[in-house]
């Protein structure tokens, strides 16, 4: 049974493999891929199963990412309407994966399947487009990046000693004790 692609919006939509049992023709679309623009898409029980076709790792690893398809919003190919992007920072360039919030189907433009398989990001793909989740790891990164920049500010050696004297009080009862000290050693005191 040949679907609409949710990017081309034409019916190039193929399943990836024929052998469907018949009864479930007529419910959600199967794994399949679009004969166009090679775009993959997956229903949800595929991905949290691990039941991905064979056929797709060989289809879709020589596949360069389209940057053009990834730009454009995609309709679930089940029929729900339009997919909520969420942009997946992999390798050198993001990209961005479209979900149905209604079947929680994956779509996936060509070549995006296989950067998203070879990365840690295939374990928990519906952590995409959780709030708390992205929050958390937008804090992360904000952390890491102010780690950075007072790392190269204070230079390598400076920085641990920094680094080790914070967790050494991190959990301490006496810190403050320790803080007013350094505070008192550090300042600079203007001339009598
Ligand atoms: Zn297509
Ligand atoms: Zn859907």
């Amino acid at each position: 049974m040949t679907r609409l692609c949710p990017k081309c919006r034409t019916p190039s939509l193929h399943p990836l493999s024929a052998d469907r049992a018949p009864s479930l023709e007529g419910a959600l679309p199967p794994p399949s891929i679009c004969e166009k623009c090679r775009g993959v898409w997956l229903p949800h029980e595929a991905i949290r199963d691990g039941l991905v076709p064979a056929a797709l790792h060989v289809e879709d690893v020589a596949t360069p990412v389209a940057a053009d398809a990834d730009e454009r919003a995609g309709l679930c190919a089940a029929g729900h309407g339009i997919m909520r992007r969420a942009r997946v920072d992999v390798g050198a360039h993001p990209l961005h994966l479209d979900r149905c919030g209604t079947c929680l189907g994956i779509w996936f433009d060509a070549g995006e399947w296989a950067t998203i398989a070879a990365s840690q990001w295939l374990r928990h793909l519906d952590d995409l487009w959780d709030p708390v989740f992205r929050k958390r790891l937008r804090d992360a990164t904000a952390r890491d990046h102010h780690l950075e920049t007072l790392r190269q500010a204070l230079g390598d050696a400076t920085f641990d000693k920094v680094v080790t004297v914070a967790e050494a009080l991190r959990e301490h009862p006496m810190k403050s004790v320790a803080l007013a000290y350094l505070l008192d050693e550090t300042r600079t005191h203007a001339p009598e």
